[in-house]
C-alpha cells in the first residue's frame, strides 16, 4: 500500500512559497488503474513526483507498504524507486541513438541482467506493446504513439510494481491516445499504475479510481471499478548492473551518434599529435649538433668519433667490417687526419679554402665531374659569398695549392649545392689519386722522421732535411744535395747507405736507399728537373719508394654515425669491440652543456604550459558535447542508475574512444616508419620517440578519460532528474 498522510509539497523561488500541493491524504493498492485529472497547475505532476520518489515533500507521511518517508536521504530515494517506481513520460525520454530493442534492453540491464538471458523476454515485450516490426528501428524514426510504446514496453521491462504516467497522450493524437491508455490499463492489472491525463472520457472506462484535484487540493477521490483493495505492492529484487553490460553500453555509446564520435575523434587525435610533436620536437632538440668547437679537430660534427684499436696495430678489412656492422654508423673515414686537413687554393683573383669532402661523388650541380687528378670540385651552399656572387669566376678557373709539392695547377672543373642551412664553408671533392697525395703528405707530416748515413745520425738541429718524390730516381736510390758530404766519411756520401727513420704513435719504422747521386745549385734541372731551394738539404727518393715510406696503414679513423640519439650505445659497442674511442660531441666544452640545458628547460616549460592549455580547451569543447548527453544519463538515473553506474558507463564510452583514436594514430605511424606514407614531419619525430612515449601518450588520453567521466558525473547528480528533464523541456 502507498499511502499519503496531510502530505504537503512547497516551492521555494525567489523567497516566495508556492503551494505544489497541500495536506493531500491517499491510498493506493496493487492492480488498480488510479487516473488523476485536473487543470493545469493544479498540483498533479508534483504529486506525481512525490509519488515516484523523483521529489522530496515538506509536511506530512507518505508510507511505501507501512514504511515512513519523510526521513528519506537521497540514496533512500534511489533506492525506493529502483524497488517500487517507474516512470512513463510525456516526452517519452528515450535514447534516441537506441533502437527500439537497445531501448527496452537498456532498462533489464540496469537491474543486472546479462545480454543473452533477456533476449526472449524482450521480443515478447515488444510484441505486447505492438513493434514486432520496428525492433531494430531506431527510436527518432518512430512516431509519438509508438515512442510512448517503447516507454511503456521499458517501464515493464524494469518490473517495478509501480508505474507512474504524467500525461503519457499528451503529445498524442486521440487514435494513438486510446490505444496507450488501453496498454497501460491491460498491464495495471498486476501492478499500480497511476495516470495523469486531460482525456477523461476515454479513461473512465478503464479508470479503477479517479481523483480529482484543484489547486493543489483533491476535490473527488472516488473508487469506479471494485477491485480487491488489500494488496501488498511487493518489492522487487534489485540487482547493479554488471561490469560488462557497464563496458558493452560505453562501447555503442561511442560510436552510436556520428557527429560526436567524429568531434571526440577528431579532439583525441588533435591531443595525441600535439603531445607527440611537442615531445619529438623536444628530443630532437636535444640532439641538435652542438654549435661549439673543438680546439684540437677542424671537424668537429657531434656526429664524429675518432678510433684507434688498443693493441695499436693498424685497421684491417676485418675492422672495417666489424664496425660497419654496428647500427648506426653511416660511414668510416679510414684515414683520419684527412677530416681535420684544410685545404688553401688562391689565384689572382680568389682565395679559397675549406675541408675535404670525403663521401664519393657521382654527379655535379654544375659542369662536370674531375677526370684528372688536378681537377677539382667544389662543394658549397648556393647563398654564400662565393657562390652566389663568384661562381663564374670560380668555375674553369685554375688555383694553386697552398702546398706545390703536391700538385700545382688545380682546376675547378665543377660545383656541388649543399643546401645545408647553417654551413657556409667551402668544401672540395677531390681524385681519390690526388687524395692519397694529400695523405701522404699529411702522413709525413705527422712522423718524426730522423737520417742515418752509414747508420750515423744527422742531427736534425744542424739542418733541414725534407724527402719529396722524383720519377728521375730510380728504385731503391736516392739523390741527395752535395753539401751533404760534410756528414760523411771522408766528405763524400756516394754510394753510401742513407737511413730514412719514420716514427709514430703508432709506428717505429727504418728504411734503407743507396745514395747514387749528389745534386747542387747547378745540376739539379739536369739530374732531377726541379728548382734548387737554398734553405733545404732536400732528399729525393722514387716515387715508388716515397709512397712506400708514406703510404701507410690506418693506425687511426673516424667514424660518423647516422643518430646522434644513439652515440652512447654506438661508443659502447665500439669499446666492447676493443677500440679506443674519442666522441666529439662529448668532448666539446661544458660551457655550452649548460645553456643547451637551460634553453631545454626553457623548452620544457612551453612545452608544459601548451599541454596545458591544450588540455583546458579540450576540456570544455568535450563539456558542451556531453552536455547534450544531460538526457542520457538523466534517462539512466530514472531506471537506478547510480552516479557511480553512470561515471563508469561514460569512462567505458571515453575510453573506447582514446582507445580507437590511438588506435588509429598507431595504425599511421606503422604507415610512416614503413615508408607508406611519407610525411618528412613524422618521419624525422617517429626516430625520436620510444615505446615508452608512445605509452605515456596513451596513458595521458586514459587519464583525461577518467577525470572528464569524474568531473562529468559529479555534474550531472547536482541537479535533481526532475531539474534535468526540465531544462531539456
Ligand atoms: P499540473 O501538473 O497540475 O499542471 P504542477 O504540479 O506542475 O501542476 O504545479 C502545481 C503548482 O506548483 C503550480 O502552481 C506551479 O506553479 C507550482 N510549481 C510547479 N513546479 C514548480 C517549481 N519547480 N517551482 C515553483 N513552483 C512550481
Ligand atoms: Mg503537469
Amino acid at each position: 500500500m502507498l499511502k499519503l498522510k496531510d502530505v504537503s509539497k512547497y516551492y521555494y523561488q525567489d523567497g516566495v512559497i508556492a503551494t505544489g500541493f497541500s495536506k493531500v491524504n491517499l491510498e493506493l493498492f496493487l492492480g488498480e488503474f488510479v487516473v488523476i485529472t485536473g487543470e493545469s497547475g493544479s498540483g498533479k505532476s508534483t504529486l506525481l513526483n512525490v509519488l515516484s520518489g523523483l521529489d522530496t515533500y515538506e509536511d506530512g507521511e507518505m508510507f511505501i507498504n507501512g514504511e515512513e518517508t519523510s526521513h528519506y536521504t537521497e540514496d533512500d530515494y534511489l533506492e525506493y524507486r529502483r524497488k517500487y517506481v517507474s516512470n512513463i513520460f510525456q516526452n517519452f525520454n528515450l535514447v534516441n541513438s537506441y533502437t527500439v530493442y537497445q531501448n527496452i534492453e537498456l532498462a533489464t540491464l540496469m537491474n543486472g541482467k546479462n545480454k543473452k538471458e533477456i533476449k526472449k523476454y524482450i521480443n515478447e515485450l515488444i510484441n505486447k506493446v505492438g513493434l514486432k516490426k520496428y525492433r531494430n528501428t531506431h527510436v527518432s524514426k518512430l512516431s509519438g504513439g509508438q515512442k510512448q510504446r517503447v516507454a511503456i514496453a521499458r517501464a515493464l521491462a524494469n518490473d517495478t510494481p509501480i508505474i507512474v504516467a504524467d500525461e503519457p497522450t499528451g503529445a498524442l493524437d486521440s487514435v494513438a491516445s486510446a490505444s496507450i491508455l488501453k496498454l497501460l490499463h491491460e498491464i495495471s492489472k498486476y501492478k499500480l499504475v497511476i495516470v495523469v491525463t486531460h482525456n477523461k472520457a476515454e479513461i473512465e472506462k478503464y479508470a479503477t479510481r479517479l481523483i480529482r484535484m484543484h489547486d493543489g487540493k483533491i476535490l473527488e477521490n472516488k473508487v469506479l471499478n471494485k477491485i480487491n483493495l488489500d494488496k501488498d505492492i511487493k518489492e522487487k529484487d534489485v540487482n547493479d548492473i554488471t561490469f560488462i553490460s557497464k563496458l558493452r553500453l560505453g562501447i555503442r555509446n561511442a560510436f552510436n551518434i556520428p557527429v560526436k564520435f567524429i568531434l571526440m575523434f577528431i579532439i583525441f587525435m588533435l591531443i595525441t599529435i600535439t603531445l607527440i610533436s611537442n615531445y619529438g620536437g623536444f628530443k630532437i632538440s636535444e640532439y641538435e649538433e652542438l654549435s661549439n668547437f673543438n680546439n684540437f679537430f677542424e671537424d668537429s660534427s657531434d656526429k664524429r668519433i675518432v678510433l684507434n684499436k688498443k693493441d695499436k696495430t693498424p685497421f684491417t678489412d676485418e675492422d672495417y667490417k666489424l664496425i660497419n656492422n654496428l647500427n648506426n654508423i653511416d660511414y668510416i673515414t679510414k684515414n683520419d687526419l684527412i677530416n681535420d686537413q684544410i685545404l688553401y687554393i688562391n689565384n689572382d683573383n680568389l682565395y679559397l679554402d675549406g675541408r675535404i669532402y670525403k663521401e664519393k661523388i657521382t654527379k655535379v650541380d654544375v659542369g662536370r665531374l674531375p677526370s684528372k687528378d688536378n681537377e677539382i670540385v667544389i662543394i658549397g651552399h648556393p647563398d654564400s659569398w662565393y657562390l652566389s656572387d663568384m661562381q663564374d669566376e670560380i668555375l674553369n678557373s685554375t688555383f694553386t695549392l697552398d702546398d706545390t709539392t703536391i700538385i700545382d695547377n688545380l682546376k675547378v672543373v665543377g660545383i656541388i649545392y649543399d643546401k645545408n642551412e647553417n654551413d657556409y664553408s667551402v668544401k672540395f671533392s677531390l681524385t681519390d689519386n690526388l687524395l692519397n697525395k694529400i695523405e701522404d703528405n699529411l702522413n709525413k707530416n705527422y712522423l718524426r722522421i730522423s737520417y742515418q748515413i752509414n747508420e750515423k745520425y744527422i742531427n736534425s738541429e744542424d739542418i733541414y732535411i725534407d724527402v719529396l718524390p722524383s720519377e728521375k730516381v730510380a728504385k731503391g736510390e736516392v739523390y741527395v744535395n752535395e753539401n751533404l758530404n760534410y756528414y760523411c766519411k771522408y766528405n763524400n756520401c756516394l754510394n753510401k747507405t742513407l737511413t730514412i727513420n719514420t716514427k709514430n704513435i703508432y709506428l717505429d719504422e727504418s728504411h734503407s736507399y743507396k745514395i747514387t747521386k749528389l745534386y747542387n745549385k747547378d745540376n739539379i734541372k739536369k739530374l732531377l728537373d726541379t728548382k734548387y731551394n737554398e734553405d733545404e738539404y732536400t732528399v729525393y727518393l722514387n716515387t715508388d719508394d716515397y709512397q712506400e715510406l708514406f703510404h701507410q696503414n690506418n693506425y687511426q679513423v673516424s667514424i660518423y654515425v647516422k643518430e646522434i640519439k644513439d652515440l652512447d650505445n654506438t661508443l659502447k659497442d665500439l669499446n666492447n669491440l676493443n677500440y679506443n674511442t674519442l666522441s666529439l660531441r662529448l668532448s666539446k666544452s661544458s660551457e655550452t652543456e649548460l645553456a643547451l640545458k637551460i634553453f631545454r628547460i626553457f623548452r620544457l616549460i612551453i612545452m608544459v604550459i601548451l599541454v596545458l592549455t591544450l588540455f583546458f580547451i579540450t576540456y570544455f569543447i568535450m563539456k558542451i558535447i556531453y552536455k547534450s548527453r544531460n538526457s542520457y544519463y538523466t534517462t539512466l538515473r530514472t531506471l537506478g542508475g547510480t552516479k557511480q553506474v553512470c561515471v563508469n558507463i561514460l569512462m567505458s564510452e571515453l575510453s573506447t574512444l582514446a582507445i580507437f583514436t590511438y588506435s588509429v594514430f598507431l595504425i599511421f605511424i606503422y604507415l610512416v616508419k614503413k615508408n607508406i606514407i611519407n610525411v618528412e614531419y613524422f618521419q624525422t619525430m617517429t626516430k625520436y620517440i620510444g615505446i615508452e612515449e608512445y605509452l605515456l601518450v596513451f596513458l595521458i588520453l586514459i587519464i583525461l578519460s577518467v577525470l572528464m567521466s569524474l568531473r562529468y558525473g559529479r555534474k550531472i547528480f547536482q541537479n535533481s532528474i526532475i531539474k534535468t528533464y526540465g531544462e531539456r523541456i
